[in-house]
């Protein structure tokens, strides 16, 4: 079998990517090695719901996802709005509306004293009178937060948001890969709040994310039968063995399959490549070698009954205290719709996200009861009879952006050096569904 295009990995990149070049013609085939496509996107059966078990959303910004989902017939849908909050010093405060990462803008909003203090909040407000250094852009988001506003705002607000959203510390993060650009808003606004008042007012009115009515693992079932009936190939449990040059194209196996393509794509991290083959992909394999190990998180979803809770809020919560617990919480069932309804009005879900390794070897219900009264603030652990499902998946996110930045110009290099052969998916162009769904679809046009 010859085809023009071979995509190999069946997440959202190879899927959007495959469905693309189909779309304009092109032969393509698609190989997953998983039972099912979608890769981080997935979904699961808790108590009777189905539900999502990876990603949940997607970022509005570049109007990419929702325009796909348009063009695939799903209902594209907004969360309601329900304040965040931050837990703080065992203390749940809401975190500011107008912030960008968690850093204030508007220092005089309502609550702000009472997570900062006084003190940080007198500290932070000097960020106004204080000089602006040129060099700004070699700081650390740590640093930067910490120099222009004080520790109170690193920690109790900026601190949580990074953990949670980016899986890292302020100090791992270079300020100009989270706020690009920020050392000459700054110059030119003459603060750190004046810059990112502007780039508040210049981001986009509406919801900044958005989901999928019945959930986000529609969107790769849906692009996989729309690749099909484009005449695209999506194989399914056809795990890559084998990926050599031959004959000015390219010769790919698997288990008793095998085919030509001239064009290939790699939709999966370089943790996968042991398929790499021959003298000509082994400068490729070894810069894939280099390349940072993902990380592990792991998700507890947990449907409980309503009337055995104690009262609580009903918001999303991340928490700033480093330690054994959930680093956020997200309230499924306040934050979407079609979550409430598929769960009654008697029932809640709620979804934990934990750093890799922290919940070991740990009674996983046991531990979701204890973080859910944590994290909404109602102190004992919730009633075991409270619990109606519960579930558990470990993902495998591929390393951020910044710890990916010295090993990328090496592999750029030695992709350009082999025609025909491209590069995509989260590993490569960054984290999140509409990084990856515009990056992919970009690829496709130019092959
Ligand atoms: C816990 C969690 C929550 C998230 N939540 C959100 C969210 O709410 N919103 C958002 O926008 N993003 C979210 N993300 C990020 C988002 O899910 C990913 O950025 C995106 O799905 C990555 O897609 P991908 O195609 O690059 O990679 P993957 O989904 O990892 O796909 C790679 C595929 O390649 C396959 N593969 C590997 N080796 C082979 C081989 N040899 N042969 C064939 N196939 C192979 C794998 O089986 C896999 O299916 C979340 C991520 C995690 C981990």
């Amino acid at each position: 079998m010859t085809v023009d295009l071979a995509v190999i990995g069946g997440g959202m990149a190879g899927l959007v990517t495959a469905r693309t070049a189909a779309r304009a013609g092109a032969r393509v085939v698609l190989l997953e090695a998983a039972s099912t496509v979608g890769g981080l996107v997935g979904e699961h059966r808790v108590a009777g719901l189905d539900l999502d078990s990876g990603a949940e959303s997607f970022a509005t910004r570049g109007g990419q996802v929702a325009a796909l989902a348009a063009d695939l017939g799903l209902p594209v849908v907004t969360p309601r709005s329900a304040p965040a909050r931050v837990l703080h010093s065992g203390r749940l405060h809401p975190l500011p509306a107008t912030g960008v990462l968690g850093i204030p803008t508007e220092l005089d909003a309502p609550g702000l004293v009472e997570v900062l203090g006084l003190e940080g909040l007198t500290r932070a407000r000097e960020d106004s009178r204080l000089p602006v250094q040129p060099a700004t852009a070699e700081l650390t988001l740590a640093e930067l937060v910490a120099t222009r506003m004080g520790p109170a705002v690193l920690d109790a607000l900026v601190r949580p948001i990074v953990r949670g959203v980016h899986s890292a510390e302020p100090e791992q993060i270079a300020a100009d890969v989270l706020l690009p650009g920020i050392a000459d808003r700054m110059v030119a606004a003459g603060s750190l709040t004046a810059a990112l008042r502007q780039v508040r007012a210049a981001a986009p009115a509406g919801s900044a994310v958005a989901g999928i009515d019945g959930g986000v693992h529609r969107l790769p079932a849906a692009l996989a039968a729309d690749a099909a009936a484009r005449g695209a190939e999506v194989r399914t449990e056809a795990p890559v063995r084998s990926l050599r040059r031959e004959d000015g194209g390219w010769r790919l196996a698997g288990d008793g399959w095998s085919l030509t393509a001239e064009q290939v794509v790699l939709a999966c991290p370089p943790q996968r490549w042991g398929f790499l083959d021959g003298d000509e992909l082994a400068p490729l394999a070894a810069a894939g070698r280099a390349w940072p190990a993902p990380q592990s998180a792991d998700l507890l979803t947990l449907v409980l009954r309503a009337d055995a809770l104690p009262e609580h809020e009903r918001a999303g919560t991340l928490v700033a205290e480093p330690g054994q617990g959930a680093k956020a919480l997200t309230y499924a069932s306040a934050k979407w719709d079609w979550v409430a309804q598929a769960a009654g009005s008697d029932r809640v879900v709620l979804r934990l996200s934990y750093a890799g390794g922290i919940l070991g070897t740990a009674d996983l219900a046991e531990v979701g009861l204890r973080d859910a009264a944590r994290l909404t603030g109602t102190g004992p652990p919730w009633p075991a009879e409270a619990l109606d499902g519960i579930a558990h998946v470990r993902l495998h996110p591929p390393a951020p952006a910044w710890a990916t930045s010295s090993v990328r110009g090496p592999m750029q290099q030695e992709a350009d050096a082999l025609d025909g052969l491209q590069l995509t998916g989260a590993w490569w162009c960054g984290t999140g569904l509409a990084a990856v769904a515009a990056h992919a679809a970009d690829l496709a046009h130019r092959q």
